[in-house]
């Protein structure tokens, strides 16, 4: 379970400071797909960086399965990422390896011997669909097929959370379609629990369990997704669900 209590970012700006998250309490079940929407700038990305320690919060506790994830640092929190991966919009895949090459590449980095990385790779690359595709460069891809080995290089160390931020905003919607039904397919088997950002209503639709809704740092709204669709309370709600009825 991933539980974040009072979670706050400030940011220093030269002449005063910005609160990106303003105390947000939130509780995300294992096993769930919860998403979290907003405007451009509401804070999502801020928010879901502090769930792996790429952002330390400036306020509150975030704790992943016990993990307390705004206290560790080093070697500690090196491990605790492992458990705790993520995807990206613009894949960030290395560019001079190969696909099977990027998708060791955490292997390698957890110390895992090269015997052993190498069944574990054709099983990921099995599980994302890109049998055929070992060999080739990111530069040969398509968005959704970086996008998939984007995927699979996160499940290398077998993770407990994948945060996947904006991860379907470059795609075309078919694309999108087929990266969402992988996500669904990976949460089903593996048991995964998925924390999503978006700003479309239909990628919360489509696929999550949860949603909160995010302005100006804060959470307005939260809930079950047929709940949330059929009875927005928040004018902002209101507005991202009527983007998709
Ligand atoms: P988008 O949909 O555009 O990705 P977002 O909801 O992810 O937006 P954040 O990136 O979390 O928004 O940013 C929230 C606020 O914090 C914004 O006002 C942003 O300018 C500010 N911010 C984010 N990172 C930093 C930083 N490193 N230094 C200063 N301000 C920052
Ligand atoms: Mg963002």
């Amino acid at each position: 379970m991933i539980k974040l209590e009072q979670i706050t970012k400030q940011f220093r700006l030269s002449n005063r400071s910005l609160t990106a998250v303003d105390a947000v309490d939130l509780e995300i079940r294992e096993g769930e797909i919860f998403g979290i929407i907003g405007y451009s700038g509401a804070g999502k990305s801020t928010l879901i960086r502090m769930l792996n320690g790429l952002e330390k919060p400036t306020g509150g506790r975030v704790t992943v399965n016990g993990m307390e994830m705004s206290s560790i640092s080093g070697a500690d929190l090196r491990k605790a990422r492992q458990k705790v991966s993520m995807i990206f919009q613009h894949f960030n895949l290395l560019w001079s390896r190969t696909v099977a090459e990027n998708i060791a590449f955490p292997l390698e980095i957890a110390g895992v011997k090269k015997a052993d990385r190498e069944p574990r790779v054709r099983e990921l690359i099995r599980l994302v669909g890109l049998e055929g595709r070992e060999d080739a460069y990111p530069s040969e891809l398509s968005g959704g097929q970086k996008q998939r080995v984007g995927i699979a290089r996160a499940l290398a160390n077998e993770p407990d959370v994948l945060l996947c931020d904006e991860a379907t905003s470059a795609l075309d919607p078919e694309t999108t379609d087929s990266i969402l039904d992988l996500l669904t397919d990976i949460n089903k088997r593996l048991n995964l629990t998925i924390v999503l950002i978006t700003h479309e209503m239909h990628v919360i639709r489509k696929i999550c369990h949860r949603v909160a809704v995010m302005e100006a740092g804060r959470v307005v709204e939260m809930g079950d997704v047929l709940q949330v669709f059929r009875s927005p309370q928040q004018p902002i709600t209101k507005r991202f669900v009527s983007q998709v009825t």
